[in-house]
C-alpha cells in the first residue's frame, strides 16, 4: 500500500528523502525450496512529513505477510547481549513505572518472552501478544503466556480479564504499527492511570548522525523520534514523562508515556534533533549522496578482494544486512555465505541476495575477508571470531564520512 497520509498527523506534504530501489522483506529468510519461487519486491524509500517531522516508509506491505504469510526468523533471545539489555530494562521499567510484586506486565511484539522473563523474575505478571505463529509456539515453552495476535481490539479485550496493566512495554515493534491511531486507543483501554507505556526502538536521530541506511526497510513501517510524537500523544491525552538514549543495536531511544507532566528532558531532546538537521531536506539531499558513495566503496572492496583471490564471507545476518546487500546488488558472485548464531536462520538464505546462511563454525582458513552485517555488535562478533582467525580482515560496511 503506497503511503499518501502521515502516520501521526494525517498529513498528505509527505516528501521523498531517500530512495534504495526495490527490496523483497528483509526478514523473509527463504527456504531452499522457495528459491525457485518468485519473490516479490517493493519500493523502498523514506519520506519525511512536512508538517510533524515524522519518517516513514513509502509503501507500507501488509502486516499479515510480514509476520505471518512466512516464518519469522528474530529472536530476541539471540545473543548474550539482548538478553542483559532486556534484563536490565525490566528492572528500570519496574522502577520508574513503580511496578509492584503481581501487577501485570504485557509485552507488545513479545517475540520469545526474553523482555517478559525479566519481568516474571522480578515477580510482576505477564502476558505477551505476538502476531507470528512460530515465535509464540517458542515464548509458550520457555513457559511465556503469549496471545498469538496482533496488538488491537480483540487481544486488548482479552488482555482486560487479567486486569489493566502498570506497564505496556513494546522493543523493536511500535515503528512496525499501523495505523498508528487504533493502536493507541488499544494502549490506552489496557494500561493503568498510573501506569506507563514504555517504546524502545532504534533512534531516527542515528540514521543521520550514524549514517545508518540499513536500518531502512521494509518491516520498518516508521523511524521515530521525539519531535513529531509529542502532539500524537497528546491526541490521547498522554506525554512523555522520561526518555533516554542507549547504545542497544547500536543506538536506541528509550521512551516513557503516560498521564504525568512532561519530562524537560523532552525540549532538550527536539532541540538536538533540530540542531542536527533531522528535519531538513538539506541534510537529507547530503544524506542520500553519501549513501550512494558508500555502495560504491564497499563495491570496490569486495570486488578487489574477490579478483585477488580472495574468498569473502558475510557475518551476521541481520535484516539491516538484507538492506545492504540488496541495495548494494551484492550476491553469491562477491559473497561465498552468510553466517548467523540462530537456529531460525541457519540453512535457510537472505531474501534477494540468496546467500546461504550457515553456522560460524563454517568459517575456514581459506576465507580472507567479512563483512560484518551485524554492525551492532561488530566488536563482540570480532571478538569470537579473530583469535581463531587471525588473518582475516574485516569489512564494516559504514558509510565513509
Ligand atoms: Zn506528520
Amino acid at each position: 500500500m503506497k503511503v499518501t497520509n502521515c502516520h501521526l498527523c494525517g498529513s498528505s506534504e509527505l516528501e521523498k528523502v531517500l530512495d534504495l530501489g526495490f527490496h523483497p522483506l528483509a526478514d523473509f529468510f527463504l527456504k531452499e525450496s522457495q528459491l525457485q519461487e518468485a519473490e516479490r519486491r517493493y519500493p523502498l524509500s523514506v519520506l519525511l512529513c512536512r508538517n510533524c517531522g515524522h519518517g516513514m516508509n513509502s509503501f507500507v506491505v501488509p502486516a499479515e505477510v510480514r509476520y505471518q504469510e512466512n516464518d519469522y526468523s528474530y529472536d530476541s533471545g539471540n545473543s548474550k547481549i539482548s538478553v542483559g539489555h532486556f534484563t536490565d530494562m525490566a528492572k528500570e521499567v519496574s522502577e520508574r513505572a513503580g511496578v509492584q510484586k503481581g501487577e501485570l506486565v504485557v509485552d507488545i511484539g513479545s517475540n520469545i518472552g526474553t523482555l517478559l522473563g525479566a519481568f516474571k523474575d522480578l515477580g510482576a505478571s505477564i502476558q505477551g501478544v505476538d502476531p507470528a505463529p512460530n515465535i509464540v509456539a517458542l515464548a509458550e515453552k520457555n513457559g511465556i503466556p503469549t496471545i498469538n495476535d496482533f496488538f488491537n481490539d480483540s487481544s486488548a479485550k482479552m488482555i482486560l480479564k487479567k486486569g489493566r496493566a502498570k506497564a505496556i512495554t513494546i522493543t523493536n515493534a511500535f515503528n512496525h504499527i499501523s495505523p498508528l491511531d487504533e493502536f493507541m486507543e488499544s494502549v490506552v483501554s489496557v494500561l493503568d492511570k498510573s501506569g506507563s507505556f514504555v517504546i524502545e526502538l532504534p533512534y531516527f536521530l542515528e540514521v543521520i548522525r550514524k549514517k545508518h541506511f540499513d536500518v531502512v526497510y521494509l518491516e520498518h513501517v516508521s523511524y521515530v523520534a521525539v519531535k513529531p510524537l509529542v502532539p500524537f500523544f497528546k491526541k490521547f491525552g498522554l506525554s512523555i514523562t522520561h526518555l533516554e538514549e542507549n547504545d542497544y543495536m547500536s543506538g536506541s531511544i528509550r521512551i516513557f508515556v503516560g498521564y504525568g507532566e512532561e519530562s524537560p528532558l523532552v525540549k532538550k531532546q527536539i532541540a538536538l534533533e533540530q540542531e542536527s538537521g533531522l528535519y531538513d531536506v538539506d541534510t537529507w539531499k547530503k544524506f542520500a549522496a553519501s549513501v550512494r558513495d558508500c555502495k560504491i566503496h564497499l563495491l570496490k572492496e569486495l570486488v578487489d578482494a574477490r579478483s585477488g583471490g580472495g574468498k569473502v564471507v558475510a557475518i551476521g545476518a541481520a535484516a539491516k544486512g538484507n538492506t545492504l546487500l540488496n541495495y548494494c546488488g551484492i550476491d553469491t558472485t562477491l559473497i561465498d555465505f552468510a553466517t548467523d548464531a540462530s537456529p531460525l536462520k541457519i540453512g535457510k538464505y537472505t531474501p534477494g541476495s540468496h546467500l546461504p546462511i550457515r553456522s560460524d563454525d563454517a568459517i575456514s582458513e581459506e576465507v580472507t575477508h567479512a563483512l560484518i552485517l551485524a554492525w551492532n555488535i561488530a566488536d563482540f562478533l570480532k571478538s569470537k571470531i579473530s583469535p581463531k582467525f587471525p588473518h582475516l580482515k574485516f569489512i564494516t560496511p559504514h558509510v565513509v564520512e
